[in-house]
């Protein structure tokens, strides 16, 4: 029979693929517009059911917002050979190929990317969502100016205030520690997206993730899971150099294992390096010559970010000795050789981000 889909659109190619559905370039006939085409099959088996729960969940979350950084459905058809939503199209596809593509992102490009996912998840927080699966693959560029939307509500959850769950769900490398913990049944809320921006945050200024296997070393003998389990990472020189303090301390709050003391998405808005002194300052009475920019900003009666980092990362752990890696490594021109791997995650070759580099720190 007439698919009242392909009457009303042109199917052009295909733009990504997901575990569930199919994503292609789709032109409306009629007014000649652009979308993104997102199918998901119909097909008998045993994975239907949780297809089909999660694809009217995904429907649910995406009718019930509207926000300038989602991505946004514009209608649904439910045929024969599958079921089609139609969305907005974000022409330049994943954050994840930028981020290969010129290996790590400058403070500024991150700043600027993620003042739009603070407020994206600020806004899905408030409306009791919880987006769940927070990874590059699902942040998506509209264009070369790094304007950004959040994709792929296919996880995620409208919460009760009172509701917890403890479904498996997002990509190991970015999920966080409390979905972790077995037989607990903890509740686990909108902190959970914090830290999967965490991890995003690192990834972008560094273009190496926080948690690997591939960091498994005598020294390291942490796998994936209990690494993030331990929220134990760190800032290795020379790739953190060049960052500023206020980023590795927002990056330390989001990556805090406690939840209680995990940051708001509301306190990431405020926090400086997201404001970066444009936030409209009370009283300026500081002497120094740093007020403009850096007022509010007091990093002197703090312990240095980097051991703090390491001191709380260990959390229960015993410490034999604190790491410092901040020192001046002597190969500064290396950079990382990255693999992005979909199926895997980012990983490396031929560079031992923090194990062979703080061992022999240790040792020295
Ligand atoms: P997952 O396996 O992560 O659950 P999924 O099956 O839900 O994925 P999506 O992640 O929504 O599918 O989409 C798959 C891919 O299609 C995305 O990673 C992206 O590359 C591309 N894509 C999705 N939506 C759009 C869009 N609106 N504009 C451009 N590309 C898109």
């Amino acid at each position: 029979g007439t698919s009242a889909f392909k009457q009303q659109y042109s199917v052009e190619g295909q733009l990504g693929k997901g575990h569930f559905a199919t994503v292609y370039l789709a032109t409306e006939r009629c007014t000649g517009m652009r979308y993104a085409v997102k199918k998901f099959e119909k097909r008998s088996g045993p994975g239907e059911r949780s297809k089909v729960d999660g694809l009217q969940q995904e429907i649910a979350v995406l009718m019930s917002v509207s926000h300038p950084n989602m991505l946004c459905l514009k209608e649904t058809f439910d045929e024969t050979d599958g079921v089609y939503l139609v969305l907005e199209l974000a022409p330049e596809g994943e954050l994840f190929n930028y981020i290969v593509m010129k290996q790590k992102l400058t403070e500024a490009e991150a700043r600027k990317v993620f003042i739009q996912l603070f407020q994206a998840v600020k806004y899905l927080h408030e409306r009791n969502i919880v987006h769940r699966d927070i990874k590059p693959e699902n942040i998506l560029l509209l264009d070369r100016d790094l304007n950004v939307k959040l994709a792929d509500f296919g996880l995620a959850k409208i919460i009760g205030e009172e509701s917890f769950t403890t479904t498996l769900c997002g990509t190991p490398s970015y999920v966080a520690p409390e979905i972790l913990e077995q037989g607990n049944r903890r509740r686990y809320t909108r902190a959970v997206d914090v830290w999967s921006l965490g991890v995003v945050l690192y990834i972008c200024l560094c273009g190496f993730p926080p948690f690997s296997d591939e960091l498994y070393s005598p020294e390291n003998p942490y796998n994936l899971s209990q690494q993030i389990k331990m929220g134990r990472f760190d800032y290795p020189s020379p790739y953190w150099d060049s960052v500023g303090d206020p980023a590795l301390d927002l990056i330390d709050r989001m990556l805090t294992v406690k939840v209680e003391d995990r940051i708001s998405i509301d306190e990431c808005l405020e926090h400086p390096w997201t404001t970066n002194g444009q936030a409209p300052l009370s009283v300026t009475d500081s002497t120094d010559g740093l007020t403009g920019a850096l007022a509010g900003l007091d990093f002197s009666r703090r312990k240095p970010v980097r051991e703090r980092t390491m001191l709380s990362a260990i959390n229960d752990v015993k410490v034999e000795r604190v790491i410092e890696t901040k020192p001046d490594h002597p190969d500064r021109s290396a950079p990382p050789v990255k693999v992005w791997d979909k199926n895997r995650g980012p990983h490396f070759n031929n560079v031992n981000i923090a194990g062979q580099q703080t061992v022999q720190q240790a040792n020295g």
